[in-house]
């Protein structure tokens, strides 16, 4: 046997040390007070300088050591060479030392795709919601979101000025979830979280159709499922077109790996390959527990309106 941790498990280890580095840009940057926001395609959907860098820092380090991995990325971005500074080459020990699943041993570079949401929750960034942003690198193989890194620069800001600011989780597919404490909603309460800044009439039809207790309107696909995982929230909703795979790659990914489960608002998993569209144009319904419970009640107006691919 081979004595060198298989490819997925050095690429995990990598796209850990890379997310947290990406981390401290985001609060780096943010500490300049200078964001340097640009609109894309409009005033909710934004792109900042922390954006721009977590992307080249993320994108050229994973690439300099797995060339064959294809590599997606958010931002649209001109190529030309990163600065040195911005290249992370360590490794966390921790999952070096975890053994990989049987089903992905062998799995080679070339067969994995990874999708990287450089800043999840811009909007709220540019507005001071900070615990609602995560750096999110997801990896797919055959299709699949088998493994992800959730890295939240802000945990803990709360706490005031003296506190050690943020946390990275981690999943791999028949492995588990680290790096927080999973639990469930209490007493069986539907806690409905959803969008806050790209929220409709749709989307609002469906929450109430999950007859919730309480919703939460927060930032960011990574925000919601760890709501998700700490039993802050028992469904993700949203059912509007918007999201992308790199929204959803490595939450699901996370998600999935504690027996959780993320689909389009149909219930049709969502599929990774490098040629897919970017678009999860079907919404997305994540729980993790009770997910045939919100399925059923999603309404019939909501499904005709969101086609599946
Ligand atoms: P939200 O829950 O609104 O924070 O959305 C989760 C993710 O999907 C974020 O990365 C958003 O930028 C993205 N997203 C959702 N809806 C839209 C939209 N209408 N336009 C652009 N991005 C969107
Ligand atoms: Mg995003
Ligand atoms: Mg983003």
């Amino acid at each position: 046997m081979s004595s060198s941790p298989a490819v997925l498990m050095r690429l995990m280890a990598s796209a850990f040390a890379v997310a947290e580095r990406a981390g401290g840009i985001v609060r780096d940057i943010m500490k300049t007070g200078d964001l340097g926001i640009v609109e894309k395609t409009g005033a909710n959907d934004l792109q900042t300088k922390a954006d721009r860098l977590v992307q080249q820092c993320i994108c050229s380090s994973l690439t300099r050591m797995f060339p064959k991995v294809t590599i997606i990325g958010e931002e649209d971005l001109p190529s030309h060479d990163v600065e040195e500074n911005l290249i992370e080459s360590g490794q966390f020990e921790e999952i070096l030392q975890r053994v990989c699943p049987g089903e992905y041993s062998g799995v080679r570079e070339e067969e994995l795709v990874v999708w990287v949401d450089p800043l999840d929750g811009t909007k709220e960034y540019t507005e001071g919601l900070l615990d609602h942003v995560t750096v999110l690198i997801g990896i797919a193989y055959d299709g699949k979101a088998i493994a992800g890194v959730i890295n939240q620069p802000f945990h803990n800001y709360e706490l005031g000025p003296s506190a050690s600011l943020g946390r990275t989780l981690w999943g791999i597919l028949g492995v588990g979830s680290f790096g927080f404490e999973l639990r469930e909603v209490a007493d069986g309460r539907r806690i409905v979280t959803t969008t806050r800044s790209h929220s409709n009439q749709l989307v609002t039809e469906c929450v109430n159709a999950m007859e919730p207790h309480q919703v939460i309107r927060v930032g960011g696909a990574g925000n919601k499922i760890i709501q998700l995982i700490e039993g802050k929230a028992s469904a993700y909703v949203f059912t509007s077109p918007g999201c992308k795979k790199w929204d959803t790659c490595a939450p699901e990914a996370i998600l999935h790996a504690v027996g959780g489960k993320l689909t389009d608002m149909h219930g049709k998993p969502y599929r990774y390959h490098k040629d897919v569209k970017h678009m999860n144009s079907a919404g997305v319904l994540a729980t993790l527990r009770d997910f045939e419970f919100y399925a059923s009640r999603v309404p019939e107006a909501v499904k005709q309106a969101l086609k599946s691919d």
